[in-house]
């Protein structure tokens, strides 16, 4: 039977969160997913997603710069193409186009999860097989405000889904921060462990305050706390101090990630399927990792149900997952786009077993939120 792309559609989704998500660039009330289908002659259905964290305040790509570049251009590229042959498609697509990480990463997940239903595996298995089944997931206390954060973080530890606390910062001034994050930390004690995002905000002196006193405060990692493009100051931090340093915006996929490690500009790597431009350059950035000694830690761009178990399955596949994911996207919005949504139990997100990513859209609900 014929196996080529028949037709690759796009679909815009505005979901509101359950609370502002405040971090440095951006205050989120409302989470736009973008969905791509890819449906083939032989009657099998892949699905990606493509989702960003405040559209062009984070990045250079937008939802409906992703929906647009992907209806015009990379869907005329594709079809009648094999979608059996994934990573043909895939180079013939990163050839014609340059960017576009995130509209990448949605086709080559929908490519990828149509491929594993093809031949009944779970997608782990076509990105060099599972190592581990459920996957330890951080929360983000983005409140901005103390005591409801506090009281976010004991509720979260009580249902035991998660006892692991990443606080966005940067958006104050640094005592102020300081102040905040450390109070949280008071109050949850040894019971969690305490991160700071800093979202590139502060100036390298800035950092030096901070980190200071974050790290004499018990905080464990410290992710991007200056620009980008500066990893000469990640570098300069990393050495300095004993608490951990993240890259997190400064690693756009695999070429990033060995100039990081050259520079030994961080002691962990956010590893993001769409910050990477696909599964397959995900996947080498850990590896990178991996050869230069820097842990690993599954991110997030918030993504909804279709992103965050395509995640799920490339970090199942990690020998070492030593800050465990942030894999919360679905948890903070208000609907759910799953028939069956993810299972979060005793502080882990349970990776799919499923064929493919082991997970479906709801078609009545995503058409019913659907951006017309
Ligand atoms: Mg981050």
């Amino acid at each position: 039977m014929k196996t080529n792309i028949a037709n690759i559609e796009t679909f815009l989704v505005d979901v509101p969160t359950i609370r502002p998500h405040k971090l440095s660039v951006a205050t989120m009330n409302t989470q736009t997913l973008v969905l791509v289908r890819v449906r083939c002659e032989d009657g099998i259905t892949g699905w990606g997603e493509a989702t960003t964290i405040g559209g062009l305040a984070y990045g250079e790509e937008s939802p409906e710069s992703i929906k647009t570049n992907i209806d015009t251009y990379i869907a005329p590229l594709l079809v009648g193409m094999d979608a059996s042959g994934v990573a043909k498609a895939m180079a013939k697509l990163r050839k014609a186009f340059q960017g576009n990480r995130f509209a990448k990463c949605a086709i080559e997940t929908a490519l990828l999860d149509a491929q594993a239903r093809r031949i009944k595996v779970p997608l782990s298995e076509l990105l060099g097989g599972r190592v581990r089944d459920a996957l330890p997931v951080a929360w983000t206390l983005a409140s901005g405000d103390t005591s409801r954060d506090i009281q976010e973080a004991e509720q979260m530890l009580e249902l035991r889904r998660h006892r692991i606390f990443k606080l966005k910062i940067g958006l104050r001034e640094v005592d102020q921060d300081v102040q905040h994050v450390l109070a949280i930390k008071r109050a949850l004690g040894d019971r969690a462990s305490v991160r700071v995002d800093v979202n590139q905000a502060w100036s390298e002196l800035d950092a030096v305050r901070g980190i200071a006193a974050l790290e004499a405060g018990g905080v464990d990692l410290i992710e991007q706390p200056v620009k980008a493009g500066n990893v000469a100051a990640l570098a300069r931090l990393k050495a300095r101090f004993d608490v951990a340093i993240m890259a997190d915006e400064a690693l756009h996929g695999p070429d990033d990630a060995m100039a990081i490690a050259r520079a030994d500009g961080a002691d962990v790597y956010a590893v993001k399927i769409n910050q990477s431009g696909g599964l397959t350059p995900a996947l080498e950035v850990a590896t990178v990792a991996r050869l230069a000694g820097i842990d690993l830690y599954g991110g997030t761009m918030l993504e909804g149900g279709i992103g965050t178990a395509a995640t799920a399955h490339v970090c199942a596949t990690f020998a070492e997952l030593a800050w465990g994911t942030e894999l919360f996207g679905p948890l903070l919005l208000t609907q759910e786009i799953l028939a069956e949504p993810l299972v979060y139990r005793d502080f882990m997100l349970q990776v799919p077993t499923g064929p493919g990513l082991g997970v479906e859209p709801d078609l009545d609900k995503l058409h019913a939120m659907q951006r017309r």
